[in-house]
């Protein structure tokens, strides 16, 4: 065998906020940037230093050291401080599938900026990883994967003939993503610390190497050794050199290098003899206990997980089309604020911030930054929707006469919409005088006679509410602001097909005819019903729930369970002798609340009597720093009230029931789902992931041991049993289980309160028992077959996003008053994204194939189109893509592909 070489990485895992708020960290990373520089300056030996594949390490570090821009330039050019490829080290399950490109496309352009991106894939903390990650790395060009989690090593010798699926016998793999696109992966077997502060001294170095090096060997399938110099935020080790010199003299038949992953890669490719194998799609640790894979993380402070969701949506589903529309008409896409505004969102994305599992302090000030991102995501929502709606021609409506108010819904998501919409419209404004004599002028304004009408002249349903003078402000951009009074109705209807992509008209207009009001969705007490779907709802609140499409009936389903957590904010633990409190079988107080031709809404209201937190054997196991899986405190005697109000809606177009629910939490840990009985026979079931409709089994593999077997969702969880199928989409909640139940019940956790960060120590967190108003959004959709041949992932998806609205005023102008910016088909695919790039101005629009077939997908700009490219995920063009006929393109998506066009 040739000679063993040792790549020694040297690295220190950085993040950002976890156990101590951003800023004391921070203080930490100066000094460990002030050590590596100045290591490189004095000791030629010390070659390298691997940045954690994070480049805000560059941007935390010069914030408060601008004067070693130079310096940090000058190594990262010679390749010494290994940078990039992503801006942040994310939790790839917890942030949109767009998030994780993003993340990858900036951090990429910031270390290219720098000088020189590592091109190495890195997870190294990661709670699980995604399936299609290879195929996201394959597309931007990395040469390799590293990652701690997901796979269990297993060692080989020659008793073991058969490995599981998820389980490999080296360190080194072949990942394969749905789509078939595979890249080789690296695990970090023995952890990312198996070379962490290696000895001088020769007796001690003899003991370390000994051991490491045959840990190493254990599961390496090549004489490349990789040890791995750092750990947690651990400070650069400053004898590196001497340590090493002094195992070059014990173990003259191994070459040890200060090595960087690139040059390590490239070794082990080179090196590669033995048949690796492969392993599929998703890492979540499926062959292991299930009681370390840290999914509960995934239901640790829905709140910030609601938060992110909120913030990914405007940004990346609405700002950005919306922005990217306007720019074919002439806006100035502000690429600079996108880049501001998902830098800020992105520092929530770190695994340790996202996942909810840090003190208080640091989700504190992921709050803040939430608010700062929407903010400009609001800002510019309005600026380009209030251009597009500038240049559209409202000259339809003049026949109503001059005060006719029209206004523009606008739906971003990819595919045509119908759904109630609130639009405020201000029926008069008054720029002049004082406000307060405007107020008064505003009250007087006569609101009596107005009717809804489309572009095309039909009168539509819908109901107003008087909002009164209120006041309001234009700032221009020439002139001095401008106060307004103005008075504003609430106007409530449904938006019937907005264009996908596009928009439609309307106008409120004074007329004579009365709103006809047709028949409500109240079929019988109790009952709402509309082309799709019948709503019954039980005495006890639950619901039963018919698709018309196949008769078929869900009963008894959407309660809520309560049981107690003696957990932390990584992992659940049922407290012991705990029963389930469930509302099933409870009284319910059931209300109608709004019956209107286009929606009816029933509020349901449960009071339950809950234990106000675990007993006191809890503080004591948690201060003892007991294992959780020790743990045996029960649940208080002591109780508090936990009182659900739910509102559940069904509208007249919707293929699902929209529900809201809210409650105020008193009570400390403990954990509350809703859940959905399917009584659908079916062994596996299909979740939203990061562009990936993931087939995930319902029974864990045999070595699992936990009795919790909580996921990680997107957007939604779905069961079908071929004939019939149920999806819960969800708004922000991350965790779900189908449970084995023999029902296949369908459970997604809407709170999780707990009292301790958990992990290496004993860290305090009460703001994670989540105590005060929560409010929790999902829908139920029924359907035919699965979700993708039924199009219900269509309606999952579009749950997420609102429409948006903008009031203009009646104008010729140079686009029609309905119309789609970008007409596509593609049946089993999901877009994903609408932008401009940065590079090259194009047009860049992104989608998924949902499924395991060939696809194929057609698109008709409504904009001028030169040339369309295919596009890889960091928006360099591939190849041209062949005009079908003028104005329309088309191409064939492999299964599970991710394909990115752009558009000259
Ligand atoms: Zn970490």
């Amino acid at each position: 065998m040739n000679k063993i070489k040792a790549h020694i990485i040297s690295h220190s895992h950085w993040d950002r906020e976890w156990y101590m708020p951003y800023e004391k960290h921070h203080v930490k990373l100066v000094k460990l940037m002030d050590n590596i520089l100045e290591l490189f300056d004095k000791d030629p030996e010390f070659k390298s230093f691997h940045l954690d594949g994070q480049t805000i390490i560059l941007e935390d570090y010069l914030q408060v050291r601008p004067e070693m821009q130079e310096k940090v330039t000058k190594y990262i050019k010679e390749g010494k401080l290994c940078v990039g490829p992503w801006y942040i080290l994310q939790d790839e399950f917890l942030t949109s599938s767009e998030s994780n490109i993003r993340n990858l496309l900036i951090g990429m352009r910031d270390a290219k900026r720098f000088g020189k991106v590592t091109m190495v894939g890195y997870f190294p903390d990661a709670f699980g990883n995604i399936g299609q990650a290879p195929q996201i790395l394959k597309q931007a060009g990395m040469k390799g994967v590293a990652f701690g989690r997901g796979v269990k090593p297993v060692g080989f010798d020659n008793q073991v003939l058969e490995v599981d699926e998820y389980e490999s016998p080296f360190s080194e793999m072949l990942w394969q993503s749905p789509d078939g696109s595979s890249m080789l992966g690296i695990l970090f077997a023995n952890w990312y610390s198996n070379g962490i502060e290696i000895p001088v001294d020769e007796k001690e170095a003899k003991e370390f190497w000994d051991k490491h090096l045959k840990d190493v060997e254990r599961f390496a399938s090549t004489n490349q050794y990789l040890f791995m110099n750092g750990c947690d935020h651990q400070p650069v080790q400053k004898d590196l050199s001497d340590a090493l010199n002094t195992a070059r003299k014990l173990y003259p038949d191994v070459n040890f290098v200060h090595s960087n992953f690139e040059d390590y890669i490239d070794s082990v490719n080179a090196a590669l003899t033995k048949q690796l194998s492969v392993v599929r799609g998703e890492l979540r640790s499926q062959e292991t206990d299930g009681w370390w894979t840290l999914a509960n993380t995934a239901s640790s402070r829905i709140y910030i997980k609601q938060m992110n969701q909120k913030n990914q949506v405007a940004l990346e589903k609405l700002a950005e089309p919306l922005s990217a529309f306007a720019s074919t008409l002439g806006y100035e896409y502000p690429h600079h604020l996108f880049n501001y505004a998902w830098k800020t969102l992105m520092q929530n994305h770190p695994h340790d911030s996202i996942c909810g599992c840090s003190v208080d302090e640091v989700h504190r000030e992921m709050v803040s930054r939430f608010e700062k991102s929407m903010a400009v995501s609001e800002e510019l929502i309005t600026e380009s929707s209030k251009y597009i709606s500038e240049k559209i021609d409202t000259a339809c409506f003049t026949s109503y006469g001059s005060d006719s108010k029209p206004f523009v819904i606008y739906n971003t998501t990819g595919w045509d919409k119908t759904g109630v919409v609130e639009v405020l419209v201000d029926i008069e404004r008054q720029y002049r005088g004082a406000l307060v004599a405007s107020y008064e002028q505003m009250e007087a304004v006569d609101i009596s006679n107005w009717v809804l009408v489309d572009s095309k002249g039909n009168e539509v349903e819908f109901s107003i509410e008087d909002l009164g003078s209120n006041f309001g402000y234009d700032l221009p951009d020439d002139r001095f602001r401008k106060p307004y009074m103005a008075r504003t109705l609430k106007v409530t209807f449904e938006a019937e097909k907005v264009p996908a992509l596009g928009y439609s008209t309307y106008a409120l207009v004074r007329s004579n005819n009365k709103n006809v009001m047709a028949k409500s969705l109240v079929t019988s007490e109790n009952q709402m019903e509309n082309d799709y779907i019948k709503v019954n709802i039980n005495s006890d609140g639950t619901l039963n729930v018919t698709d018309k499409a196949t008769g078929h009936t869900f009963e008894d389903i959407c309660y809520y369970e309560n049981v107690g957590d003696i957990g932390n904010e990584y992992i659940f633990k049922q407290a012991e002798e705990d029963k389930a409190i469930v509302t099933k079988g409870m009284a319910a107080d059931i209300k109608l609340v709004e019956d209107s031709p286009y929606r009816a809404v029933y509020e349901i209201t449960h009071c339950l009597i809950i234990p106000e937190s675990a007993d006191e054997l809890l503080q004591e196991e948690m201060k003892k720093t007991i294992v959780i899986t020790d743990r045996k405190a029960k649940r208080s005697n002591k109780t508090v009230e936990l009182k659900i109000v739910t509102l559940v809606s069904l509208e007249k177009g919707s293929r699902g029931v929209k529900v809201k629910a809210s409650f105020e939490n008193k009570a400390m840990d403990h954990r509350l789902r809703v859940l959905f009985p399917t009584e659908l026979s079916a062994d596996t079931h299909f979740v939203d992931s990061i562009f990936e409709v993931a087939k995930r089994k319902n029974k864990p593999s045999k070595s699992w041991k936990n009795p919790s077997n909580c996921q990680h969702q997107q957007c939604f969880i779905s069961v079908d049993d071929i004939e019939c199928g149920l999806t819960i989409a969800n708004f922000g909640l991350n965790e779900y289980e189908v449970l084995r139940d023999g029902r296949n019940t369908i459970a997604v956790t809407i709170l999780r309160a707990v009292g301790e960060l958990g992990d290496w120590g004993y860290f305090p967190t009460p703001e994670a028992q989540c105590i005060g108003q929560q409010s929790v959004e999902f829908e139920i959709i029924p359907h035919k077959g699965n979700l993708i041949d039924s199009g219900a992932f269509i309606e999952a998806y579009q749950f997420q996003v609102p429409f948006i609205s903008c009031q203009t005023a009646v104008r010729s102008g140079t686009i029609p008053a309905e119309q789609s910016f970008l007409e596509w088909s593609g049946s089993s695919l999901a877009l994903t994204g609408v932008k401009q790039s940065q590079e090259t101005g194009d047009l860049i629009v992104r989608w998924y194939n949902t499924d395991v077939t060939e696809c194929n997908l057609e698109i008709k700009p409504a904009l001028e189109t030169h040339k369309v490219y295919l596009s890889n995920v960091i928006e360099e063009q591939v190849s041209e893509i062949d005009k079908q006929e003028p104005g329309q393109w088309s191409t064939k998506v492999k299964k599970a592909e991710i394909i990115t066009l752009s558009l000259s």
